[in-house]
């Protein structure tokens, strides 16, 4: 079979479980615990069979435009893809084009390495120090381009703009991309760095703050000169990216933004409050500025509670993996399934 020999192998990454059993409290992939805003469902139903149709508008002006306001861009400064996934990969593709290994923490997303392995990038991890910082000095060294989240996942640390802003200052001669995922639980985006970093890329989704992770919405903020080429590469590879729904559903969650600051405001609200009762519970972890918390219990290793969870139908994250072996990642739910999540803890713990 010398075919083989000519096939592109990946090892692909693994997603979080998505269990179909009914009662289960879902804490392992950071989805937002509440429905999105009125006004997107509202938006799927009034959409027209044309919608199916026809092609849906390979440009995606409508979103574009509506994030271009909502975040006081230009619409030529604005990329959309389906989910952050799709935007990332096609910036790798776009922008990651050098002999020079692309940069990214040790203990970061694991979507990473997999693209760069995937699109034959060279890479490097850098570690992160002793308490999962990055530290800007492990970023002044040749490379390719650099990519980190901020906050980082699966750690929860915020960074603050004076670190980023170091990371792009060393780096003017290759694209600096900043993983926003979470930023929208109490970080500061760098979007306000974009007037003076032309090599900046700050990208966003809509799976977490804006409880939508169903539909696949990600984008996209840059220079226009930037977005125009990643839009070449887009248009290279599939025009029809993002579907009429998705689109449709996406303007209206940009523009009822009082629904998406009190979700976002319960979430945090919870997330103080648990970040409390698992200190009180033996648990230790980096303060975390995301919707999720990634903790550490004192005396009982974290496979034996994932396991502990799993039993009770409560489904948290554990990664397998150097260096965050005893931790498991557990997403903000709602303040009652917090509550059984906790109570089952408590009960393992104590006994
Ligand atoms: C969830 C996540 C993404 C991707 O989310 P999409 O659903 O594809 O938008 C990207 N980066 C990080 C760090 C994430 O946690």
């Amino acid at each position: 079979m010398s075919w083989i020999n000519n096939v592109r192998k990946v090892v692909p990454y693994v997603p979080g479980e998505q269990p179909k059993a009914e009662n289960l409290i879902k804490l392992n992939t950071n989805e937002c615990p509440y429905p999105p805003s009125p006004r997107v469902m509202e938006a799927m139903q009034t959409l027209s069979a044309n919608c199916m149709r026809l092609y849906p508008d390979p440009a995606v002006s409508d979103l574009r435009q509506a994030l271009a306001d909502y975040y006081k861009v230009k619409v030529e400064q604005v990329f959309v893809g389906v989910g952050s996934d799709d935007v990332i990969a096609n910036a790798f593709m776009t922008f990651f084009n050098s002999e020079k290994p692309i940069l990214f923490p040790d203990i970061t997303y694991s979507f990473y390495d997999v693209w760069a392995e995937l699109f034959h990038i060279p890479y490097e991890r850098i570690a992160l120090t002793e308490d999962f910082r990055i530290d800007p000095k492990d970023y002044k060294r040749e490379n390719g381009g650099i990519i980190f989240p901020n906050p980082n996942a699966p750690t929860g640390v915020l960074e603050d703009l004076s670190m980023i802003e170091e990371v792009l200052e060393a780096n003017p001669d290759v694209v600096v991309m900043v993983d926003e995922a979470y930023i929208d639980f109490g970080g500061v985006s760098a979007l306000s760095l974009l007037e003076k970093y032309d090599n900046l890329l700050v990208v966003q989704t809509f799976s977490k703050s804006r409880a939508m992770a169903g539909m696949r919405i990600g984008f996209a903020i840059g220079s226009e000169t930037m977005i125009s080429y990643l839009n070449d590469v887009k248009f290279s590879f599939n025009s029809y990216t993002m579907n009429q729904t998705s689109i449709a559903m996406g303007v209206a969650c940009v523009k009822d933004d009082a629904y998406f600051k009190d979700i976002v405001g319960k979430v945090v609200a919870t997330r103080e409050r648990v970040k409390k009762e698992l200190r009180d519970l033996g648990f230790s972890f980096p303060d975390s500025m995301s919707n999720f918390i990634f903790a550490t219990h004192e005396t009982i290793p974290a496979a034996e509670l994932f396991e502990v969870c799993k039993k009770e139908n409560i489904f948290v994250r554990y990664f397998k993996k150097p260096r965050i072996d005893n931790y498991l990642r557990i997403s903000i739910g709602t303040d009652e399934e917090m509550d059984q999540l906790l109570q089952v803890l408590k009960t393992y713990i104590k006994q």
